[in-house]
């Protein structure tokens, strides 16, 4: 793989998270739930980070419709985005949320953005994100953890540029759960999804206090040796003592003379460095 080809796996402190329902008008678990944590935002609240709750689109939620002219949900790669003259009344609400909760692919866009849907499918809890996010990777596997029926689904492997709402954060996730029917909140579906959204907000908490309690100095350069290849395994002093005994620093093995290498065959040296072998391994 290519070094320029590699995914970003570099994953910071996560300081600013965005929770948002009804991208889907009709999609009224997400809606209810997200209007649930605006009336008590003490449920969303941690000391490492801001947390946000917004619902995407009020006049689709107003009308009980998945959108008013288009997709939502398709309207945020970075084409449509930056074209001014689409004037649907989604595609000026994605760049209002753009400008909120991005702008996409910027230093300044949210870190985490957790979007709620349903859908009528027998889903279950269906974490959906891009296959080149591994924090929301181990996130999901933290909340396969509290709850076994969740389920991690990736995006699609062959665009980078995503049109759906939650790629205009660092990392993001659509939260979809199902059955439910349009208009509708399933108690069931509610409860749970309230569950795991504490748990997730948990687990970001838990990933800032982790790299809070790094002391910032970082890990020497480390290089993997076999100790039994090297006579003098540590010719210099270190200071820095490393308590792992694979793991040598990064210092450089002094070449093993040649003409020791010769006497530990039992050989002679010759021209151009050639051992002659004993007759013994000759055979
Ligand atoms: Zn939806």
């Amino acid at each position: 793989m290519k070094a320029n080809k590699r995914p970003r796996t570099e994953v910071g402190r996560i300081r600013r998270v965005a929770i948002t329902g009804g991208t889907h008008g009709n999609e009224s678990n997400g809606v209810q739930l997200a209007k649930h944590l605006i009336r008590h935002p003490a449920l969303v609240q941690r000391d490492s980070f801001s947390c946000t709750v917004l619902l995407n689109n009020p006049a689709s939620i107003e009308r009980n419709v998945r959108y008013c002219d288009e997709d939502l949900n398709r309207c945020f790669s970075l084409a449509d985005l930056a074209d001014e003259s689409r004037n649907s009344l989604e595609a000026r609400r994605a760049r209002e949320l753009n400008a909120q909760l991005g702008p996409k692919g910027s230093e300044g866009a949210m870190d985490y953005v957790l979007d709620l849907h349903n859908t009528t499918a027998n889903t279950g809890v269906a974490i959906m994100c891009s296959p080149r996010d591994p924090l929301s990777h181990a996130l999901a596997a933290h909340l396969q953890t509290k709850d076994p029926s969740v389920r991690l689904i990736l995006w699609h492997r062959n665009t980078r540029d995503y049109p759906l709402l939650p790629s205009v954060a660092k990392h993001g996730m659509t939260f979809e759960v199902g059955p439910a029917p349009w208009g509708c909140v399933v108690g069931a579906l509610y409860e749970q999804s309230l569950n795991l959204i504490g748990h997730a907000l948990d687990y970001l908490h838990a990933h800032n206090a982790a790299l809070e309690s790094a002391d910032g100095a970082g890990w020497p350069p480390l290089t993997l040796t076999n100790p039994n290849r090297n006579p003098n395994p540590n010719p210099n002093p270190n200071p820095n003592p490393n308590p792992n005994p694979c793991c040598r620093p990064a210092t450089p093995n002094p070449p093993l003379p040649v003409a020791r290498l010769a006497r530990g065959l039992g050989g002679r040296l010759r021209q151009h460095g050639q051992t002659r072998l004993p007759a013994r391994c000759r055979r």
